[in-house]
Protein backbone atom coordinates (compact mmCIF):
# COMPACT_ATOMS: atom_id res chain seq x y z
CA UNK A 1 0.00 0.00 0.00
CA UNK A 2 1.56 3.01 -0.51
CA UNK A 3 2.00 5.95 1.22
CA UNK A 4 0.12 9.47 0.61
CA UNK A 5 2.41 11.97 1.57
CA UNK A 6 2.05 15.91 2.04
CA UNK A 7 5.21 17.80 2.52
CA UNK A 8 4.90 21.13 4.64
CA UNK A 9 7.51 23.71 3.40
CA UNK A 10 7.68 21.99 0.22
CA UNK A 11 9.79 24.86 -1.76
CA UNK A 12 12.54 24.67 1.43
CA UNK A 13 15.87 23.32 0.81
CA UNK A 14 14.38 20.34 2.82
CA UNK A 15 11.23 19.85 1.40
CA UNK A 16 12.13 19.82 -2.26
CA UNK A 17 14.94 17.38 -1.56
CA UNK A 18 12.36 15.25 0.67
CA UNK A 19 9.81 15.42 -2.71
CA UNK A 20 12.40 14.90 -4.86
CA UNK A 21 13.07 11.78 -2.95
CA UNK A 22 9.65 10.20 -2.44
CA UNK A 23 9.11 10.99 -6.03
CA UNK A 24 11.51 8.21 -7.04
CA UNK A 25 10.43 6.06 -4.19
CA UNK A 26 7.68 3.35 -4.78
CA UNK A 27 6.26 3.34 -1.48
CA UNK A 28 5.28 6.87 -1.38
CA UNK A 29 2.42 8.65 -3.33
CA UNK A 30 2.84 12.86 -3.61
CA UNK A 31 -0.64 14.27 -2.58
CA UNK A 32 0.70 17.58 -2.46
CA UNK A 33 3.40 20.14 -1.40
CA UNK A 34 2.31 22.92 0.99
CA UNK A 35 4.07 26.49 1.38
CA UNK A 36 3.47 30.15 1.29
CA UNK A 37 2.75 30.21 -2.13
CA UNK A 38 1.08 27.97 -4.62
CA UNK A 39 1.74 26.95 -8.02
CA UNK A 40 3.25 23.18 -9.04
CA UNK A 41 5.60 21.14 -7.49
CA UNK A 42 7.54 20.52 -11.22
CA UNK A 43 9.16 24.05 -11.26
CA UNK A 44 10.55 23.29 -8.02
CA UNK A 45 12.66 20.29 -9.38
CA UNK A 46 10.39 17.70 -8.19
CA UNK A 47 9.26 15.27 -10.71
CA UNK A 48 5.68 14.97 -9.83
CA UNK A 49 2.46 16.72 -11.05
CA UNK A 50 1.19 16.85 -7.43
CA UNK A 51 0.11 20.43 -6.49
CA UNK A 52 2.03 23.05 -4.55
CA UNK A 53 -0.54 24.43 -1.97
CA UNK A 54 -1.06 26.98 0.78
CA UNK A 55 -2.38 24.97 3.67
CA UNK A 56 -2.49 21.26 4.10
CA UNK A 57 -5.34 19.41 2.21
CA UNK A 58 -7.57 16.77 4.07
CA UNK A 59 -6.61 12.96 2.54
CA UNK A 60 -7.39 10.21 4.47
CA UNK A 61 -4.26 7.93 6.27
CA UNK A 62 -1.44 10.61 5.10
CA UNK A 63 1.54 11.20 6.49
CA UNK A 64 2.34 15.20 6.91
CA UNK A 65 6.24 15.99 6.36
CA UNK A 66 7.10 19.02 8.30
CA UNK A 67 10.36 21.44 8.01
CA UNK A 68 9.78 25.12 7.62
CA UNK A 69 9.53 27.08 10.35
CA UNK A 70 9.03 27.15 14.14
CA UNK A 71 6.10 29.48 14.24
CA UNK A 72 4.15 26.96 12.04
CA UNK A 73 3.76 23.87 14.15
CA UNK A 74 1.00 24.97 16.50
CA UNK A 75 -1.41 25.44 13.21
CA UNK A 76 0.10 22.35 11.52
CA UNK A 77 -0.51 20.15 14.65
CA UNK A 78 -4.10 21.42 14.60
CA UNK A 79 -4.96 20.49 10.88
CA UNK A 80 -3.23 16.87 10.83
CA UNK A 81 -5.90 16.49 14.71
CA UNK A 82 -8.86 17.16 12.46
CA UNK A 83 -7.87 15.41 9.69
CA UNK A 84 -6.42 12.36 11.81
CA UNK A 85 -2.89 12.62 9.77
CA UNK A 86 0.29 11.87 10.98
CA UNK A 87 3.10 14.21 11.71
CA UNK A 88 6.48 13.76 11.40
CA UNK A 89 8.09 17.29 11.85
CA UNK A 90 11.90 18.00 11.24
CA UNK A 91 11.65 21.94 12.18
CA UNK A 92 13.70 22.95 14.80
CA UNK A 93 13.90 26.00 16.91
CA UNK A 94 10.60 25.11 18.41
CA UNK A 95 10.05 26.24 22.13
CA UNK A 96 9.81 22.96 24.56
CA UNK A 97 6.45 23.69 25.64
CA UNK A 98 5.15 24.80 22.53
CA UNK A 99 6.14 21.38 20.70
CA UNK A 100 5.27 19.39 23.46
CA UNK A 101 1.71 20.81 23.29
CA UNK A 102 1.61 20.01 19.09
CA UNK A 103 2.40 16.70 19.38
CA UNK A 104 0.41 15.80 22.04
CA UNK A 105 -2.51 17.74 20.17
CA UNK A 106 -2.08 15.12 16.93
CA UNK A 107 -1.26 12.21 19.35
CA UNK A 108 -4.81 12.42 20.32
CA UNK A 109 -6.15 11.11 16.83
CA UNK A 110 -2.84 10.13 15.20
CA UNK A 111 0.56 9.36 14.91
CA UNK A 112 2.93 12.28 15.85
CA UNK A 113 7.16 12.33 15.59
CA UNK A 114 9.73 15.06 16.51
CA UNK A 115 13.50 15.16 15.85
CA UNK A 116 15.54 18.01 15.51
CA UNK A 117 17.92 15.67 13.82
CA UNK A 118 16.54 12.53 11.33
CA UNK A 119 19.92 11.35 10.43
CA UNK A 120 19.35 7.39 10.89
CA UNK A 121 23.24 7.48 11.96
CA UNK A 122 23.39 10.50 14.35
CA UNK A 123 20.13 8.70 16.37
CA UNK A 124 22.52 5.53 16.32
CA UNK A 125 24.84 7.47 17.72
CA UNK A 126 23.33 9.36 20.21
CA UNK A 127 21.87 6.02 21.76
CA UNK A 128 25.65 4.55 21.63
CA UNK A 129 27.18 7.37 23.26
CA UNK A 130 24.55 7.26 26.00
CA UNK A 131 25.50 3.69 26.91
CA UNK A 132 29.03 4.04 26.54
CA UNK A 133 29.12 7.17 28.94
CA UNK A 134 26.65 4.71 31.45
CA UNK A 135 28.52 1.70 31.38
CA UNK A 136 32.30 3.49 31.08
CA UNK A 137 31.43 5.37 34.48
CA UNK A 138 33.58 8.66 36.12
CA UNK A 139 37.01 6.71 35.12
CA UNK A 140 36.80 7.67 31.39
CA UNK A 141 37.05 11.46 30.35
CA UNK A 142 34.65 12.57 28.01
CA UNK A 143 35.28 15.21 24.94
CA UNK A 144 32.75 15.87 21.76
CA UNK A 145 34.73 17.80 18.68
CA UNK A 146 32.20 19.03 16.07
CA UNK A 147 33.24 20.50 12.79
CA UNK A 148 31.34 22.41 10.27
CA UNK A 149 31.45 24.43 7.27
CA UNK A 150 32.78 28.03 7.80
CA UNK A 151 29.23 29.79 7.32
CA UNK A 152 27.58 28.08 9.63
CA UNK A 153 26.68 30.61 12.33
CA UNK A 154 26.43 29.46 15.88
CA UNK A 155 28.30 26.84 17.96
CA UNK A 156 28.23 24.16 19.14
CA UNK A 157 26.07 22.34 17.05
CA UNK A 158 22.43 21.42 17.78
CA UNK A 159 23.35 17.90 17.41
CA UNK A 160 26.66 17.95 19.76
CA UNK A 161 24.17 19.34 22.33
CA UNK A 162 22.16 16.20 21.70
CA UNK A 163 25.04 14.19 22.18
CA UNK A 164 26.01 16.14 25.73
CA UNK A 165 22.52 15.87 26.62
CA UNK A 166 22.33 11.99 26.09
CA UNK A 167 25.59 11.98 27.99
CA UNK A 168 24.00 13.89 30.61
CA UNK A 169 20.72 12.07 30.75
CA UNK A 170 22.88 8.84 30.93
CA UNK A 171 24.78 9.82 33.79
CA UNK A 172 23.08 12.19 35.98
CA UNK A 173 25.61 15.29 34.46
CA UNK A 174 23.65 18.83 33.76
CA UNK A 175 24.37 21.25 31.09
CA UNK A 176 26.71 22.83 33.29
CA UNK A 177 29.01 20.19 33.04
CA UNK A 178 29.78 21.27 29.86
CA UNK A 179 33.41 23.12 29.11
CA UNK A 180 33.43 24.81 26.26
CA UNK A 181 37.00 25.06 24.52
CA UNK A 182 40.07 25.39 26.87
CA UNK A 183 42.41 28.41 27.28
CA UNK A 184 44.79 29.55 29.57
CA UNK A 185 45.02 28.61 33.76
CA UNK A 186 42.34 26.07 33.39
CA UNK A 187 43.25 24.24 36.17
CA UNK A 188 43.28 20.30 35.68
CA UNK A 189 40.14 18.45 34.33
CA UNK A 190 37.59 17.72 36.60
CA UNK A 191 36.06 13.76 36.47
CA UNK A 192 32.39 15.60 35.61
CA UNK A 193 33.11 18.06 32.75
CA UNK A 194 32.34 17.29 29.42
CA UNK A 195 34.94 18.83 27.04
CA UNK A 196 33.32 20.73 23.65
CA UNK A 197 34.81 21.89 20.98
CA UNK A 198 33.88 23.40 17.60
CA UNK A 199 35.83 23.52 14.60
CA UNK A 200 34.78 25.71 11.49
CA UNK A 201 36.09 24.46 7.95
CA UNK A 202 35.60 24.98 4.58
CA UNK A 203 32.71 22.84 3.64
CA UNK A 204 32.09 20.41 6.06
CA UNK A 205 28.79 19.41 6.07
CA UNK A 206 28.72 18.03 9.58
CA UNK A 207 31.01 15.51 11.62
CA UNK A 208 30.86 14.42 15.73
CA UNK A 209 33.10 12.76 17.34
CA UNK A 210 33.15 11.55 21.05
CA UNK A 211 36.01 10.10 22.65
CA UNK A 212 36.19 8.09 26.20
CA UNK A 213 39.64 8.34 27.55
CA UNK A 214 40.76 6.48 30.86
CA UNK A 215 42.72 3.19 32.24
CA UNK A 216 45.27 3.41 29.28
CA UNK A 217 42.54 3.10 26.63
CA UNK A 218 40.57 5.53 24.04
CA UNK A 219 37.30 4.58 22.78
CA UNK A 220 35.81 7.05 19.57
CA UNK A 221 32.80 7.06 18.23
CA UNK A 222 31.52 8.95 15.42
CA UNK A 223 29.51 10.37 12.66
CA UNK A 224 30.12 12.42 9.48
CA UNK A 225 27.50 13.47 6.86
CA UNK A 226 28.59 13.20 3.08
CA UNK A 227 25.31 14.21 1.91
CA UNK A 228 22.47 16.64 3.32
CA UNK A 229 20.02 14.29 2.03
CA UNK A 230 20.64 12.56 4.90
CA UNK A 231 18.03 13.98 7.08
CA UNK A 232 15.04 13.93 4.10
CA UNK A 233 16.40 9.76 3.95
CA UNK A 234 15.51 9.99 7.81
CA UNK A 235 12.54 11.58 7.28
CA UNK A 236 11.26 9.43 5.04
CA UNK A 237 11.84 6.44 6.86
CA UNK A 238 9.95 8.10 9.53
CA UNK A 239 7.06 8.77 7.83
CA UNK A 240 7.16 5.08 6.28
CA UNK A 241 7.46 4.00 10.53
CA UNK A 242 3.95 6.00 11.29
CA UNK A 243 2.06 5.51 8.56
CA UNK A 244 -0.73 2.72 9.53
CA UNK A 245 0.35 3.33 13.23
CA UNK A 246 -1.94 3.77 16.53
CA UNK A 247 -2.50 7.58 17.45
CA UNK A 248 0.36 8.62 19.52
CA UNK A 249 3.87 9.66 20.20
CA UNK A 250 6.78 8.13 18.71
CA UNK A 251 10.48 8.35 18.52
CA UNK A 252 13.29 8.15 16.18
CA UNK A 253 15.49 5.71 18.96
CA UNK A 254 12.28 3.78 19.08
CA UNK A 255 11.50 3.49 15.31
CA UNK A 256 15.57 2.01 15.08
CA UNK A 257 14.59 -0.06 18.02
CA UNK A 258 17.33 1.67 19.92
CA UNK A 259 15.25 1.59 23.36
P1 LIG B 1 14.30 26.69 4.16
O1 LIG B 1 14.26 28.09 4.65
O2 LIG B 1 15.10 26.37 2.94
O3 LIG B 1 12.80 26.16 3.89
C1 LIG B 1 11.71 26.42 4.72
C2 LIG B 1 10.45 26.46 3.85
O4 LIG B 1 9.32 26.53 4.72
C3 LIG B 1 10.41 27.69 2.94
O5 LIG B 1 10.07 27.31 1.62
C4 LIG B 1 9.33 28.56 3.56
O6 LIG B 1 8.62 29.35 2.61
C5 LIG B 1 8.43 27.51 4.21
N1 LIG B 1 7.63 28.04 5.30
C6 LIG B 1 8.06 28.72 6.39
N2 LIG B 1 7.02 29.03 7.18
C7 LIG B 1 5.93 28.52 6.59
C8 LIG B 1 4.54 28.51 6.92
N3 LIG B 1 4.09 29.11 8.04
N4 LIG B 1 3.67 27.89 6.10
C9 LIG B 1 4.12 27.28 4.97
N5 LIG B 1 5.42 27.26 4.60
C10 LIG B 1 6.31 27.88 5.40
O7 LIG B 1 14.79 25.83 5.41
P2 LIG B 1 15.37 24.34 5.42
O8 LIG B 1 16.85 24.36 5.33
O9 LIG B 1 14.60 23.49 4.46
O10 LIG B 1 15.02 23.91 6.93
C11 LIG B 1 13.68 23.90 7.38
C12 LIG B 1 13.65 23.50 8.84
O11 LIG B 1 14.14 22.17 8.98
C13 LIG B 1 14.53 24.36 9.76
O12 LIG B 1 13.90 24.49 11.00
C14 LIG B 1 15.80 23.54 9.87
O13 LIG B 1 16.55 23.85 11.02
C15 LIG B 1 15.21 22.17 9.92
N6 LIG B 1 16.13 21.07 9.60
C16 LIG B 1 16.02 19.93 10.35
C17 LIG B 1 16.77 18.83 10.05
C18 LIG B 1 16.57 17.57 10.86
O14 LIG B 1 17.30 16.58 10.63
N7 LIG B 1 15.59 17.54 11.75
C19 LIG B 1 17.70 18.86 8.99
C20 LIG B 1 17.80 20.03 8.24
C21 LIG B 1 16.99 21.13 8.55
Amino acid sequence: MTIPLIVHGAAGRMGTRILSLAAGDPRFRIVAGVDRSAGALRPLGVDSDAPLLTSIPAEPGAVVVDFSHHTAIAGIAQVCARHGQALVSGTTGIAPAELDTALATVAGTAPALHAGNMSVGVNVLLAIAARLARTLGDEYDIEIVEAHHHLKKDAPSGTAWALADAICAATGRTRADVVHGREGDTGARTKREIGMHALRMGDVIGDHSVYFVGNGERITIGHVAHTRDLFATGALRAAAFLHGKAAGRYRMAEMLGLE
